[in-house]
């Protein structure tokens, strides 16, 4: 089978908050395109509702609530029923396309084609809005080596930090 899905190795990290005048454009059409070389590798598919709703999500590095998206949505065609919206949600959020932010009730997709199940560390800032997602190796160590002392199986960690990212404090 070709491989279309870029592995880590082959894609440059990304910034953890791209500057504002990044190539968002690449930014969400590669996610788009990891999307569904994921959905094809599992034999899922990935419908038109929950293209439509990463689609949304792609839109900025910014997270939306499952209204927002619905309204979005309905800005662009026939507004989908709450239950519809969910469903796609639950789906990407499943396969690792979108994550859920907890603090904010939202959801923000996800440009960094990491592991289902790796540590995650959302960091959310407060004057802009945006979600950066970082990765620590070592942090994932120590808060595995904490799970296993408790005797916890951890099933997806997250961690939430608030506070003002790069640009916001550079301004
Ligand atoms: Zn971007
Ligand atoms: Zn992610
Ligand atoms: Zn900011």
């Amino acid at each position: 089978m070709a491989r279309s899905k870029p592995t880590r190795a082959e894609r440059p990290s990304r910034a953890v908050f791209p500057a504002p005048d990044h190539d968002h454009e690449r930014c969400s059409h590669d996610a788009m395109a990891i999307a569904e070389a994921v959905c094809l590798e599992r034999g899922q598919r990935l419908t038109a509702m929950r293209r439509k709703v990463l689609d949304e999500l792609l839109a900025s590095h910014k997270p939306l609530g499952a209204y927002e998206i619905i309204d979005r949505l309905a800005l662009r065609g026939a507004r989908p029923a709450p239950i519809t919206a969910y469903r796609a949600l639950e789906f990407l959020r499943e396969n690792g396309l979108v994550h859920r932010i907890e603090s904010r009730n939202a959801f923000v997709a996800c440009v960094h084609n990491h592991l289902a199940g790796e540590l995650v560390v959302f960091m959310i800032c407060e004057h802009c809005g945006a979600v950066g997602e970082a990765a620590s190796a070592d942090l994932a160590e120590t808060l595995s080596s904490a799970a296993k002392a408790a005797g916890f199986a951890p099933k997806s960690p997250v961690i939430e930090i608030s506070g003002v990212c790069t640009h916001c404090r550079s301004r």
